[in-house]
């Protein structure tokens, strides 16, 4: 039996936001459209960080207002707080990408509170939704960061990573994504952490966000889909990294992560033959950027068949 893979684009959020150089809206749409276009069912297109802050997402209105006429796509962005929840509602995104830290530390640096009075925020922003009839109510996606360890405070405890996803699925959470914020993760603790969190929360679907900073992006990637994940967030020629994670550059690349998944079998819907293009657009417009991934330089093998779901 064939299965799905779902592979989110975030390159445009996580890729972008360590990125000084302000990419145009065009430009972001256009990869936009190409990525949606290559049949990729989900992108991360902003964040609602202020842009006083983060100016790289001064245009998330225009960006997602574009973004929502593409049919058939998710459209999401990362809701910081409650007010940036706000906004998301007011625009009408898809998807809602609360992220708070299982580490104190990184999350002191990256939202200024303790993890406690995030998960209350988290809690409001579910109390406000949950008014909201279900046609029109966005999908609210709790993430964990540095669920694997943690650039300030080295050692994060798997029991407390569990124990956070049970607390978002218990608060409201309609999806839980498990993230490798700054590359420490290996593939024996993946697939440990994934099963836990897993079976804690049920019938909560859970994602897997890696980065590649230490080239185990890919093997923690298998780790996950023995456990039983089907939903990874990755970017294009592996762009990204974590304002207040030094090194943590490289997500896992889309293109490669789609590729192995196809080739163990997994359908992605997503058309490898279109990526080069795309590639090709998005490194002019970051040319201090470096992009990465294999199949970005080697290209796809001559007998490369995409997957067909057969059930
Ligand atoms: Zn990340």
């Amino acid at each position: 039996m064939t299965e799905n893979v779902l592979i989110r684009e975030v390159g445009l959020r996580d890729g972008l936001q360590i990125i000084k150089a302000i990419v145009p809206t065009d430009v972001k749409m256009a990869w936009i459209r190409a990525e949606h276009a290559a049949g990729v069912k989900e992108i991360e297109v902003c964040s609602f960080v202020p842009a006083r802050l983060i100016p790289q997402f001064a245009d998330a209105e225009q960006v997602v207002a574009q973004s929502l006429r593409l049919p058939g796509l998710t459209v999401s962005a990362l809701i910081p707080n409650l007010r940036g929840a706000e906004r998301g509602l007011e625009l009408g995104i898809h998807k809602m990408n609360y992220v708070l830290s299982v580490s104190e530390g990184h999350n002191l640096a990256n939202v200024r509170r303790s993890v406690q009075e995030s998960l209350e925020d988290f809690r409001r922003i579910a109390h406000m939704l949950r008014d909201i009839p279900e046609h029109q109510r966005p999908i609210l996606c709790g993430g964990l960061s540095t669920s694997f360890g943690c650039t300030i405070e080295g050692d994060v405890s798997e029991d407390r990573v569990v124990e956070l996803a049970e607390m978002l699925a218990v608060a409201g959470a309609d999806e839980i994504v498990v993230a490798d914020t700054v590359g420490y993760a290996g593939p024996a603790a993946v697939q440990r952490v994934f099963k836990r969190v897993l079976a804690a929360v049920g019938v909560v679907p859970v994602a897997a966000h890696f980065h590649d900073t230490r080239g185990l992006g890919l093997a923690n990637a298998v780790a996950a889909l023995n456990a039983g994940v089907r939903l990874f967030d990755a970017t294009l020629g592996g762009l990204g990294g974590c304002p207040h994670a030094p090194g943590a550059t490289g997500n896992v690349v889309t293109e490669d992560l789609a590729f192995m998944c196809e080739t163990m079998g997994f359908q992605t819907g997503i058309d490898l033959r279109q990526i080069p293009a795309i590639r090709a657009m998005v490194a002019a417009a970051l040319p201090e950027e470096r992009m990465a991934g294999a199949i970005g330089v080697a290209g796809l093998p001559k007998n490369y068949q995409p997957v067909h779901l057969t059930t």
